[in-house]
């Protein structure tokens, strides 16, 4: 595994990375999920100052990387599903690979098309994925899913957990087999999957994923769950030290912007504000 990456390696915790914003749509609808554009004191996944085109996020990534000379890693997480949106990813990767080979390309995704472009995602030179899977039982996913949609069907309740799960445990599978490394996120919400997530993370680690990053869940303002208890620090940690004798955990994410830039911790994306964009809300 390649050990510069921040976010799967905490040694590396002064390396920068860098989430280029060229995936706006989407293909479920999470119960938690508020998606802002141009929200600046706002941080969190879902949120970005603007969405790019491949070839803006080039100039964008060009610019990032002649100030940091510590980047190592470029990320797609969203706003929306970086494989909702295969064309601007695909671009934006090649353009970037074509610029900067050594550079350590990563997606974030729902997992719901994992499988299908495993291949192209290989041959592109994906090196690290991220799958968020909140649960392996569909009634527990009807409860955090509101719909998926595939092949131009619109899937609700259970029908639609159902598939969406099944995809992502093939996803991850396929991701393994390709040495592909991959972490598999998880979003902790008390009272419907929190007593589950330990079934997700032996099933997973069983298919394959290299650790488990279980994050709070953050009752986004305008979300169906907007009004959901939150989750503390200690039940959040109890439930990583119950997991870790099964698979590694991660303590550091930072639950990031979609346009983040810079070390953990210390966004700088502000700085990079407007460049490549073309200025437009
Ligand atoms: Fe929102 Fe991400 Fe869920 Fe899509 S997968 S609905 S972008 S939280
Ligand atoms: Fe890393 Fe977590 Fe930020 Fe993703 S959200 S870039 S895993 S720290």
């Amino acid at each position: 595994m390649d050990e510069r990456h921040p976010c799967f390696n905490s040694n590396a915790a002064n390396n920068a990375r860098m989430h280029i914003p060229v995936a706006p749509q989407c293909n479920i609808k999470c119960n938690y999920c508020n998606r802002k554009y141009d929200c600046l004191n706002e941080s969190r996944p879902g949120v970005t100052s603007e969405v790019l085109s491949p070839e803006q996020s080039l100039v964008k990534f060009k610019e990032v990387k002649s100030k940091l000379s510590n980047l190592t890693v470029v990320g797609i997480a969203g706003p929306g599903d970086a494989l909702a949106n295969f064309k601007e990813t695909k671009e934006a990767i090649e353009l970037i690979k074509n610029e900067s080979p050594d550079i350590i390309i990563c997606l974030s995704t729902n997992g719901l098309l994992v499988e299908e472009y495993a291949d192209e995602l290989k041959a592109l030179g994906v090196s690290h994925i991220t799958i968020t899977i909140n649960a392996i039982d569909p009634v527990i996913g009807s409860q955090i899913y509101d719909s998926v949609i595939y092949e131009g069907k619109v899937l609700k309740g259970i029908e639609g957990a159902s598939l969406l799960i099944e995809k992502q445990l093939k996803g991850l599978k396929a991701m393994k087999e390709r040495d592909m490394v991959c972490k598999v996120n998880i979003v902790m919400i008390k009272g419907v999957n929190d007593s589950h997530i330990e079934d997700v993370v032996k099933k997973v680690e069983s298919l394959g994923a290299f650790m488990t990053n279980i994050m709070p869940l953050i009752p986004a303002e305008g979300s169906k769950f907007e009004n959901m208890p939150l989750t503390s620090n200690r039940e959040l940690n109890l439930t990583r030290m119950k997991c870790s004798s099964s698979i590694k955990q991660m303590y550091h994410c930072k639950q990031c912007r979609a346009d983040a830039i810079g070390i953990l911790g210390q966004d700088c994306s502000i700085d990079f504000r407007n460049v490549g964009c073309s200025g437009q809300k």
